[in-house]
């Protein structure tokens, strides 16, 4: 149900190489080290920074709502992925939603989520995450180690998932592995999409078309969620946050 598209096709080898290009991406650049040190000097919690440090909503859409987003953390805190990975995410959501939707997203609170969480294997699995964090008002966001497609062998990227004890509970599981529009289709399921067959558009899980880099909704897809957001508003499954305002100018001292 909902799992995000895998472009390249395949179920086993594409998994594999997604795995190792996200490890090469964290892991980039022997001359960041120095840099890093010096980060490792004050340190900042890395889950307070995905709050603080992503971005806010894009002033210029009528509506902003909140992300909630739950992280899987190792024994020592470290969060599955990176602010880099994350603001990626956001970015793509926001980027097309502002376009489609005339809606924006930003974090709105972040919690970690315990190790046993990291590899999440069964349909109870994806039940049992989100149904102790659900709320309603904001989307709530999973960010795990791993998603297994548990309609057949490998992992997903990413799902829309409805608690199958109550489906008006819904939310959005993100694998480590997710390319950076991966949340962004699964906003697309939260705001009432189908697959579709769209030339180039982001809901469209058949085989070729455009990369999915370069992707954007379908404007028949854009009108549904439209809709779905003043019928979401409405119900109250989301809240629209106060406008953002805009960007301070620099301090305004001319020589
Ligand atoms: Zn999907």
């Amino acid at each position: 149900m909902d799992e995000a598209p895998a472009p390249s096709g395949g179920a086993e080898p594409s998994a594999e190489s997604d795995v190792a290009a996200a490890t090469d991406e964290r892991g980039a650049g022997d001359e960041d080290e120095d840099e890093k040190e010096k980060k490792e000097a004050e340190p900042v919690d890395p889950l307070v920074a995905l709050r603080d440090a992503t971005p806010r909503c894009d002033p210029a859409a009528k509506h902003c709502f909140g992300l909630f987003v739950h992280v899987v953390v190792d024994d020592e805190g470290a969060p599955v992925q990176s602010l880099e990975w994350v603001t990626a995410q956001i970015a793509g959501a926001q980027d097309r939603f502002a376009e489609a939707a005339d809606a924006s997203f930003e974090v709105v609170e972040v919690e970690p989520l315990a190790a046993a969480h990291r590899d999440i294997v069964s349909r109870l699995d994806r039940d049992k995450l989100g149904r102790p964090h659900f709320s309603r008002g904001v989307v709530h966001v999973f960010v795990v180690g791993s998603l297994a497609d548990v309609d057949g062998p490998g992992e997903i990227r990413g799902v829309h998932w409805r608690d199958r004890a109550n489906t008006a509970r819904r939310w959005v599981i993100l694998s480590s592995i997710a390319g950076s529009l991966t949340l962004t289709h699964e906003l697309g399921h939260f705001f009432s999409l189908p697959h579709s067959r769209y030339a180039g558009s982001l809901m469209n899980k058949q085989p070729g078309g455009p990369p999915f880099a370069e992707r954007r909704f379908h404007a028949k897809e854009a009108a549904k969620m439209r809709r779905a957001k003043a019928a979401m508003i409405g119900d109250g499954t989301l809240v629209p946050r106060a406008a953002a305002k805009p960007a301070e100018p620099g301090p305004a001292a001319e020589p």
